[in-house]
């Protein structure tokens, strides 16, 4: 049975097929989709989606790069991430890629989820772009280690998949390392321990080899590991294994 540690099938483009989606999910053997929140606004259509669904799970958070997005204070997200469902906050980070300085807003609302996590106790989904550097010294100071969390939609190098392991965090992989010019991301898949590992969709984007430009979803999921397990020389059981139970272990508050 595979898990998909991230996807956002409340966006438009999955919406309207929900029932589909799920359905998909179990013929694929995905037993479990995380959806994750990017932000406030839409928060009650997502978990009125997930909340009656066993096999969905929900977190709550603003993404780094919706500038225009309410700014809940910490106390409003540690009240929304007391509903059942919601097993960790994010997705958070820091995202530099289309925007410039001054991007102070973006670094004290990553800080202050930060913050909310280790209130709540609830793992950290973090999305770096072009911004690892900065991403890590925030996490660093925030001692983010002692709930710790995952890099979703990892593109970065072994370096910075290091330091975030060392900071008790999983790397989580999406269908970008099946791309074909994907070769040094495909390095770092070979390099993060089977029991550091996880894999998403990010769906509805990013649909892996061989559905490539097509909406994505998570039944997809199967193809990252089975594109995992082939680059590694193991089973797909095998990496499906240690990706459903890493998953578990981490987002902990899924009763399962
Ligand atoms: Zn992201
Ligand atoms: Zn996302």
């Amino acid at each position: 049975m595979f898990v998909d540690s991230h996807c956002h099938i409340d966006f438009p483009q999955l919406r309207d097929q929900f029932s589909q989606v799920l359905a998909n999910m179990q013929d694929h053997q995905v037993e479990h989709a995380l959806v994750v929140s990017v932000d406030i606004e839409a928060w009650p259509d997502l978990i009125a989606m997930v909340e009656k669904k066993p096999q969905l799970s929900a977190s709550v958070g603003v993404h780094p790069g919706y500038k225009e997005a309410q700014e809940p204070t910490a106390q409003e997200l540690i009240e929304l991430a007391q509903h059942p469902k919601v097993v960790a906050i994010g997705e958070t980070g820091l995202d530099y890629y289309r925007l410039e300085e001054p991007l102070d807003w973006q670094r004290e609302r990553f800080e202050r989820h930060l913050l909310v996590s280790r209130k709540t106790g609830l793992p950290t989904i973090i999305h770096t772009r072009a911004a690892a550097a900065d991403t890590l010294a925030i996490m660093r100071d925030a001692q983010s280690h002692e709930v710790g969390g995952v890099m979703h939609c990892f593109t970065e190098t072994k370096e910075v998949a290091k330091a975030a392991m060392d900071m008790n965090y999983y790397i989580s992989f999406s269908g970008i390392v099946t791309f074909k010019s994907a070769t040094e991301l495909q390095a770092v898949a070979r390099y993060v321990p089977l029991d550091r590992m996880l894999i998403e969709t990010d769906s509805p984007y990013l649909a892996p080899v061989p559905h490539r430009g097509k909406t994505n979803e998570p039944a997809n999921v199967k193809y990252v590991a089975e594109f995992i397990a082939a680059l590694r020389g193991v089973d797909v059981e095998t990496i499906a294994q240690a990706t459903t139970d890493n998953f578990y272990k981490l987002f902990n508050k899924i009763e399962h």
